[in-house]
């Protein structure tokens, strides 16, 4: 049946007709242990009920008016996400890519009301923010943009966690106007920027006047161990790009502001039609009072150090075992070989699990499991990588 598909994705030989928390069934009804929640999506897990609640009552009563009009759900999921980000204003997409165009064309706009003609963007290696023309420029990825060009103008790519190469760019192009970077990169492969790092970007932005805009499509939502990872910096940014668990698999994205960032697009500058509709902007509500009422990015930390811990202690002394990090329940385990082979390993295992930069496993758990589901997820990735690196050992 796929022959009818662009053939974009090298899927792998299964699929799934219902979920469960952090359990999905496929067609011939086994049942796995979903420990990547649909790429960070579903972090409430599948089918919750307060998001289906919220969907069942909503698609009864009205799905989409567009925005020409008033929109009050938009309006209080608007408020709520300001309320815990500390931003100001929101604009409301459908996607992560379209999160970070928004941002590109807020900083696109902050530069030329400072009088530069091609205002510059610092982006970082191994970054990835979507694949729209635009923000696959912005992603630090040589593969992905193979035969895509001519690509936009207008980006400066540095090391990322290297303050020194962003003092070095600033010296060398005076045409940056802002900084685009994912606090703990995701598809790169679970990078975490250093604390000192994001103080040390909010810093130069200040002496610069440039654009502070953190990429937390993958990060947000509570994900990290904190509803935002800048959280744990003790910084705010100028501007948010937030999407994946925004709506727990309802497709939505926002771009927020704050301050002269929140001012810089008015009407006729920036559209959508789709962009926070009711039934989108009433599951995003339901994701956020869900999060709010269980302290689910409390137990995300909570959840993060447990598996850490059990990988630690499984695994931390295998010799093909080169680093186990992560932040909340956004972890990596890197290997010291290219292990995609792993994922139908654990497929086979009943656990979904994702292999990026060819050598980390991803693991992105949703954060309702139980501990005995962590523990779980502990146990089967520890056997597997054991078994995975006795048999690829070359003697
Ligand atoms: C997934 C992701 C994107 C792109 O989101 P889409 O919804 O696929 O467009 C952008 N940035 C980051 C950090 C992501 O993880």
């Amino acid at each position: 049946m796929q022959q009818a598909l662009m053939q974009t994705y090298a899927r792998l030989p299964v699929s799934f007709e219902r979920g469960e928390g952090a359990w999905l069934w496929d067609t011939d009804g086994n049942r796995y242990l979903d420990a990547l929640s649909g790429i960070a999506v579903c972090g409430l897990g599948h089918a919750h009920p307060a998001v289906t609640r919220a969907l069942q009552e909503q698609a009864e009563r009205l799905l989409h008016t567009s925005n020409l009009y008033g929109i009050p759900l938009q309006e209080q999921l608007a408020a709520k996400l300001c309320a815990r980000s500390g931003m100001e204003r929101v604009f409301f997409c459908n996607s992560g890519a379209e999160a970070n165009e928004a941002a590109i064309k807020l900083a696109r706009l902050w530069g030329h009301r400072k009088g530069l003609e091609r205002p510059g963007i610092l982006v970082m290696d191994n970054a990835f923010h979507g694949r729209t023309l635009a923000t696959l420029t912005a992603t630090g990825n040589r593969k992905a943009q193979a035969g895509f060009g001519p690509l936009v103008d207008g980006f400066v790519r540095v090391p990322f966690n290297d303050l020194e190469a962003v003092d070095a760019a600033a010296r060398d192009h005076g045409n940056i106007v802002a900084v685009l970077a994912e606090p703990v990169q995701g598809e790169g492969g679970i990078r975490v920027g250093d604390v000192d790092y994001l103080k040390g970007l909010r810093e130069r932005c200040d002496a610069h006047g440039w654009l502070l805009m953190f990429d937390e499509v993958q990060t947000g939502m509570g994900r990290t161990g904190s509803w935002f990872a800048y959280q744990q910096a003790g910084i705010v940014p100028d501007v948010l790009s937030l999407a994946k668990a925004l709506g727990n698999g309802m497709p939505i994205g926002a771009s927020l502001a704050r301050g002269e960032a929140a001012e810089l697009l008015q009407p006729g500058s920036h559209g959508t039609t789709f962009g926070g509709n009711p039934l989108a902007a009433r599951a995003a509500l339901a994701v956020v009072d869900t999060l709010e009422r269980y302290a689910l990015a409390e137990r995300a930390a909570e959840l993060g150090e447990r598996l850490q811990a059990g990988f630690r202690e499984r695994m931390g002394a295998l010799p093909g075992v080169q680093d186990i990090r992560g932040r909340g329940l956004m972890l990596g385990i890197e290997l010291d070989r290219p292990c995609g082979d792993l994922v139908k390993q654990a497929l086979a295992a009943r656990l979904l699990i994702n292999v990026t930069a060819e050598r980390v496993i991803r693991l992105l758990p949703p954060l309702i499991i139980s501990d005995d589901e962590a523990d779980r997820i502990v146990d089967t990735v520890s056997d597997l990588v054991q078994d995975f690196l006795a048999s690829t050992a070359d003697n």
